[in-house]
Parts: C-alpha cells; structure tokens; sequence
C-alpha cells in the first residue's frame, strides 16, 4: 500500500495521482452480481478506481472524486497493481468490473490490471464515460461499457461529450453505450448523439438516474414503451433495488 503522491492536476480534480505501478482505489469487493448494462445478472467482482475528470449532479460515487464532501485521503488508497488484481480474483467469480471514478484516468495500470485477470481466466468488463482515451486499457478488456453524460449530469458540454474520443471508443466491436435518463423526453438527446456516432440500436442501453428503488421501477415503467420501440434495451439498476444506495456490494 503506497502513500498518494503530492502531484495532482486539474484532470484529476485535485486529487494526487498513485505512483508507479499503483492504482489510486476507492474500494474493491465481490462477490456480488453486476446490476447494469448487458451483463445484469451475473456474478461480479468490481475494483472502483478513485478520481474522476467530470462532476455529474446525480453521482451515485462522488465519495470516489469529491474532495468537498468527503475526505478523500481517507477514501482513496493507492495500492499496487498486483496486489488489486489478487484481491479481485480472490472473490473466484468470472467477471471482474473496473469502474470508477473514471478509470481512463489510469488507463496504464488498469490495461495491466486487466491483462492480469483475464490471464488468470476471469472476463473483465471497463465502465467509463467516454471523455478520456482509453489507450491500452480498450484491448485489454472484454467489454466497454461507455456511458456518454447527458445534460442532466451537468457540466459543459464540451468536457462531457468529446466527439473524437467518443467516435474511437464506440467504433470499437467489443463496445456499448449506456444512458442515464431521468425521463422519456431526454431521449432526445440519445437519439442525438446515437445518429451522430452512427451505433446500431442492438448496442444502446438506456438507464434510469435514481439511488432508491422507487424511483428507478418507476423511471423503467416510464421508459420501456419509448426505449423499446426504437430497438435499444432497457437497463435495470439492480444494485438499487436490491440494497438501495449502500456501497460496496
Ligand atoms: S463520470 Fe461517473 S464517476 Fe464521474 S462524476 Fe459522472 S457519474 Fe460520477
């Protein structure tokens, strides 16, 4: 386990990178289930990477990048990567998520992270928000869950929705784009950018913004007539109907 370094920038909004061979990690468990996107339903581990270069309103894991609401020193530990790929298969599931925070921030050291679970037999499976490049890490995972910001997260456009990295990521064949939407009309915007990147309707995900129960059955039985008529899928948020906002499962 090494000390965070002091160098911080602005990409990492003020949070200090890990040093060599380290990753910067908020919290690593399993077994549990993936509660989202194309692999709902099956048996997980996640490793959640600290850090993020964006600040979406509704963050369910701003305990991983948000320095004014939480201690992050506390938060966020650096651990080598060997160690983190250990811990992540010591759960013995066949799946192991990196997510974030925005893990593209440590693309390095994700890439060889995921080279060495996939190694040891387990498929793993990267979410990100598209506006970073990924580098090494897009070859060296089985799926790409890439989750483009809408303007119900905030922030200026032009940091949320970077078009060149985008168009790289969503070209990719072992890619997917995943939409948190709060209401039908902000569908909108998903046909938009889907046009726009040209994605095929079988790799557009759609899922409700919400941390209680309630309100994602309700944001899904809003959504299903509008998503499934122009042939995406509907995503469930497991997780939150399960075990509401708790953290670590
Ligand atoms: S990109 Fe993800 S981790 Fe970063 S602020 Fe948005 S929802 Fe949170």
């Amino acid at each position: 386990m090494g000390p965070l370094s002091s160098k911080a920038d602005s990409t990492w909004r003020g949070v200090g990178r890990p040093g060599r061979g380290e990753l910067l990690i908020s919290e690593i468990f399993g077994p549990t289930l993936q509660g989202e996107g194309p692999s709902a339903g099956k048996s997980a581990a996640f490793v959640r990477l600290g850090a993020c270069n964006l600040a979406c309103v509704w963050c369910d894991t701003s305990y991983t990048w948000d320095s004014s609401r939480y201690d992050l020193a506390s938060e966020l530990v650096a651990k080598p990567t060997a160690e983190v790929a250990d811990k992540a298969l010591s759960f013995g599931v066949p799946l192991v998520v990196i997510t974030g925070g925005e893990p593209a921030l440590q693309a390095v050291e994700a890439a060889r992270l995921a080279e060495a679970v996939t190694r040891s037999g387990s498929a793993v499976e990267l979410e990100t928000s598209g506006s970073l490049p990924l580098g090494p890490l897009a070859d060296a995972v089985r799926l790409i869950v890439v989750s483009p910001k809408l303007a119900n997260a905030g922030g200026r456009p032009q940091a949320r929705l970077r078009w060149p990295v985008l168009e790289a990521i969503s070209v990719l064949p072992h890619s997917v784009l995943k939409f948190v939407v709060a209401s039908p009309e902000e569908l909108a915007e998903v046909d938009e950018i889907t046009s726009r990147l040209q994605t095929k309707p079988e790799r557009v995900w759609i899922m409700p913004e919400g941390t209680e129960r309630e309100t994602v059955l309700a944001r899904m039985a809003e959504l299903t007539g509008p998503v499934a008529s122009r042939g995406w899928s509907l995503s469930s948020r497991l997780q939150v109907i399960m075990w509401g906002n708790d953290r670590g499962r």
